[in-house]
């Protein structure tokens, strides 16, 4: 029998203690790589994860949080950026703190936590990073001004930084959920007035019918991040039911 995909390998995940960072770190270590969720709640992960408490939107502690995950692991080979948080709103809707607080996390998150893992990419040989970014990045989203000018930033990011890492042999891709099924979602329809008719309503949005699962989304970034997909630098991935890329009537 051949040796799991990602044996020997090292993987970080931010954001990796609930949904989409979740559900990809299983994966990955299912894989065979040793894994370290970085997360502000990193608390009762199943084995054999690896918790670390970090706050993406905090530099001194991303460099820390980072270094004690390589110590641990044993060097660092997949950097899953994946840590974000959301927005509602339009272009008047949110102050300028608010804006600064969302960028803080879904964009200098990322910059952060790529620096800080950088000097350990930089010393492996299957050197990938993964940013979690989003169909808003492209789409033009009604009322999600914020969260998708954070998400535009995430996909040029990742094409720039592809584009500067290349020649040190570090691919970086990202994947574009839609509306994946996460307590993310679950925390929205839980404000809604009517959480059955939300979701009955947010399920006949996609051509599929259904929302994304977090495993599907983890299913992508597994692969990207894996040396099967080592020629493979500067893309993104939808995994949206076919919300950017279909032309069909909703359901
Ligand atoms: P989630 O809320 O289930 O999980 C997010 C995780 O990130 C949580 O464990 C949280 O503690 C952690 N986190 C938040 N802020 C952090 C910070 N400052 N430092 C460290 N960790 C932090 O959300 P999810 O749905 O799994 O979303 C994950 C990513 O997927 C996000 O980047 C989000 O923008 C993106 N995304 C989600 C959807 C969706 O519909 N769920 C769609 C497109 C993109």
């Amino acid at each position: 029998m051949s040796a799991p995909e990602l044996a020997g390998l090292a993987a970080v995940v931010t954001g990796g203690a609930s949904g989409i960072g979740l559900a990809t770190a299983l994966l990955l270590a299912s894989r065979g790589a040793r894994v370290a969720c970085l997360d502000l709640a990193p608390e009762g992960l199943p084995e054999p994860l690896v918790g670390i408490r970090a706050d993406v939107s905090d530099d001194a502690g991303v460099r820390a949080a980072v270094d004690q995950a390589a110590q641990r692991l044993g060097g660092i080979d997949i950097l899953v950026n994946n840590a974000g948080i959301g927005a509602q709103g339009t272009i008047e809707d949110n102050p300028d703190d608010e804006w600064r607080r969302v960028f803080d996390v879904n964009v200098f998150g990322i910059v952060r936590t790529t620096r800080a893992a950088l000097p350990h990419l930089r010393r492996s040989h299957h050197a990938a990073i993964v940013n979690t970014c989003s169909i808003a990045a492209t789409a033009g989203l009604p009322d999600r001004a914020l969260y998708s000018a954070t998400k535009g930033a995430v996909l040029s990011l990742t094409r720039a930084t592809a584009a500067d890492l290349v020649a040190a042999g570090i691919r970086v891709n990202c994947v574009n959920p839609g509306t994946a099924d996460t307590p993310w979602i679950g925390r929205l329809l839980d404000r809604a007035a009517d959480p059955e008719a939300e979701r009955a309503a947010l399920n006949a949005r996609q051509p599929t019918g259904r929302l994304v699962t977090a495993d599907e989304v983890a299913a992508a970034i597994a692969y990207l991040a894996s040396p099967l997909a080592g020629s493979t630098t500067g893309a993104d991935l939808a995994v949206d039911g076919g919300m950017s890329g279909l032309r069909t009537r909703p359901r």
